[in-house]
């Protein structure tokens, strides 16, 4: 199976998104659960990370439940090529 690798940045955080794991649960665009302006499946790029603040955003990848969406600080990758 194609394990695609997505990512996406606010100059903060980078959202990573595998497409291969996601479970389509819902739970990242919809309005009750998620963070709409961020996770849009009708748009591309799907993920706008500068919708909504870095910790809302960290906040929402936590949530979800098959590890498709995984982030980190932009600041750490930096610090790794020093
Ligand atoms: S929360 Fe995770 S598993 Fe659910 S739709 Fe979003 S990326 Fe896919």
């Amino acid at each position: 199976m194609k394990d695609i690798t997505k990512k996406y940045s606010n100059g903060e955080v980078t959202v990573v998104w595998r497409p291969s794991l996601c479970q389509h649960s819902t739970i990242c665009w919809k309005e009750a659960t998620g963070l709409p302006d961020v996770f849009n499946p009708m748009v591309k790029p799907w993920i706008n990370p500068q919708a909504a603040s870095t910790g809302q955003i960290i906040g929402q990848v936590k949530k979800c439940p098959s590890g498709a969406l995984s982030f980190f600080m932009d600041q750490e990758k930096m610090d790794l090529g020093d």
